[in-house]
């Protein structure tokens, strides 16, 4: 929704899970469904999966070339995780808030926790898998190694202990359901009052306005 003639500032939406729990999956969804809201595509030194598309999925970078980025503080987080770099540019994320376009931040809980203390006003969404006997289901048919599955078993349960930082709670059991929520938590914070506040400042001018050329004396019919 925009000012007159100013544009509000997006917001950005955290997301957070263990891997596996169905973020991309999710997300992907999402963004088709829910206009005004862009994905952050983070840096990181892992290898790409199959399928994954550099600049899509993620920028695919060097160790080297990640630290550099780092030292010149284009990072508005960074974590290691699982033995890999990952960082979300600061200056992009920029261009979009000030664009007025909602960003959607797929980051792990060390990365979450800076975003809340550097950026008033993030909203952070923690989606929680079923259980273990599911996520492991999820982590197998994504094809993920046996040395890998158990690691990222083991991290799950430390991201999981820390939900109880987050604004909202979302349950991945059934995917429908669980883009359903999430689109309804987009929906109610571009609606809370005070991020709203131009535009109804805008209209309530509009009402001043018209009252004060229908008053007595202001009609144009009036003698
Ligand atoms: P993440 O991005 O959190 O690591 P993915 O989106 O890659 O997870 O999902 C991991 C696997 O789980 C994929 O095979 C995906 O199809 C599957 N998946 C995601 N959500 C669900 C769900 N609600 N029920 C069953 N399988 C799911
Ligand atoms: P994966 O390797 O499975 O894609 O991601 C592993 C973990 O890294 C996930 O918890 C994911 O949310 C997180 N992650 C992805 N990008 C970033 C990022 O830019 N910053 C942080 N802190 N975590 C990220």
């Amino acid at each position: 929704m925009s000012e007159k003639g100013r544009i509000r500032r997006g917001i950005v939406f955290v997301l957070s899970a263990p891997s596996g729990t169905g973020k991309t999956t999710l997300t992907r969804r999402l963004l088709r469904r829910v206009p005004g809201i862009r994905f952050s595509v983070s840096c990181t030194t892992r290898s790409p999966r199959p399928g994954e598309r550099d600049g899509a999925d993620y920028h695919f970078v060097s160790p080297s070339r990640f630290a550099c980025l780092r030292k010149r503080g284009e990072f508005l987080e960074h974590a290691e995780v699982d033995g890999a770099a990952y960082g979300t540019s600061r200056r992009r994320l920029e261009r979009h808030l000030e664009r007025g376009e909602d960003v959607l931040l797929d980051i792990d809980t060390q990365g979450a926790a800076q975003v809340r203390r550097r950026m008033r006003g993030s909203v952070l969404v923690f989606l929680l898998p079923p259980g273990p006997v599911a996520l492991r289901r999820r982590l197998q048919r994504r094809g993920t190694d046996p040395a890998v599955l158990a690691r990222r078993l083991g991290l799950a349960l430390r991201e999981i202990t820390r939900c109880g930082r987050y604004d909202y709670l979302v349950l991945n059991d059934r995917l429908e359901r669980a883009c359903r929520d999430l689109e309804a938590i987009i929906r109610a914070e571009r609606s809370r009052t005070r991020r709203q506040r131009g535009e109804a400042t805008a209209i309530q001018q509009m009402f001043r306005a018209e009252a004060r050329r229908s008053a007595p004396g202001n009609r144009r019919s009036d003698p």
